[in-house]
């Protein structure tokens, strides 16, 4: 099964593919997760993604396109895939559509995540992760059960993304609307999207997911 989270930054695709992924034995790829391991490595993708990041701006179709084929030639066969975070333009939907048919591969669902936009500032601002394990956090609505300390992996370092400040975020939302949220319109012509409230707590938007997934 092959299933793109879609919604804007914040709306809780991450977290959300993290759960799907422990509930089935689905991989997530995240192509933001990519630039961010590129940018940190220093390669020649990660050097030309790292200012567009930092703005705000969305790095070219065809370097994340690039990223989304290799990953998948990496999958043992049979996998299913959560796409998170891409596609996010019309032509990388265009491009996933191709790259999916060589594989053998169908897109199952497309599921946006609804929510309102004054809640995703407050998201994004108050996102960390555990430095070890990618475990996904809140300063408000999820903190580590012990104070400190990662529930899923102990370790005791987390940190934040740079580009999760407000003014960034109002320009990754300004990406969204112009760029992203027009791929809605391909996929509905061929009856594969649901809409979930991303605003219901977190176990809830789960619910709904595995009530898509298990039709
Ligand atoms: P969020 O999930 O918070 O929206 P991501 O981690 O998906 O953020 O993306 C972070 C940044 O990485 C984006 O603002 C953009 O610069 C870049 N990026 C990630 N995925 C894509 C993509 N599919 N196309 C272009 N740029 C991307
Ligand atoms: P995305 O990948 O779409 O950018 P994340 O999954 O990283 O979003 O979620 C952004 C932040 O909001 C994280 O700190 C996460 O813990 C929190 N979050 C995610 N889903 C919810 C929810 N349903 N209610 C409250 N906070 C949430
Ligand atoms: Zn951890």
């Amino acid at each position: 099964m092959d299933i793109i989270l879609l919604g804007p930054p914040g709306a809780g695709k991450g977290t959300q593919a993290h759960r799907l992924v422990e509930k089935y034995s689905m991989v997530q790829l995240s192509t933001g997760d990519m630039l961010r391991a590129a940018v940190k490595a220093g390669t020649p993708v990660g050097l030309q993604a790292k200012a567009v990041m930092e703005a705000g701006e969305l790095v070219s179709d065809d370097i994340v396109s690039a990223l989304i084929c290799d990953a998948l030639d990496a999958l043992d066969e049979g996998t299913g895939v959560i796409f998170d975070g891409y596609p996010r333009t019309a032509p990388q939907a265009h491009s996933l559509d191709t790259i999916l048919s060589d594989r053998g591969r169908v897109l199952d669902h497309v599921i946006e995540l609804e929510v309102n936009e004054e809640a995703l500032i407050d998201r994004i601002t108050g996102r960390f992760t555990c430095a070890n394990c990618g475990a996904g956090y809140h300063d408000r609505y999820k903190l580590p059960e012990m104070e400190g300390t990662c529930d899923r992996c102990g370790s005791t370092e987390f940190k934040r993304r740079k580009d999760d400040n407000a003014e960034t975020v109002r320009q990754r939302m300004v990406e969204y609307r112009a760029k992203t949220a027009p791929i809605l319109p391909i996929y509905e012509e061929r009856d594969v999207v649901t809409r979930v409230d991303g605003m219901d707590d977190m176990d809830s938007v789960t619910e709904s997911l595995v009530k898509v997934v298990e039709g």
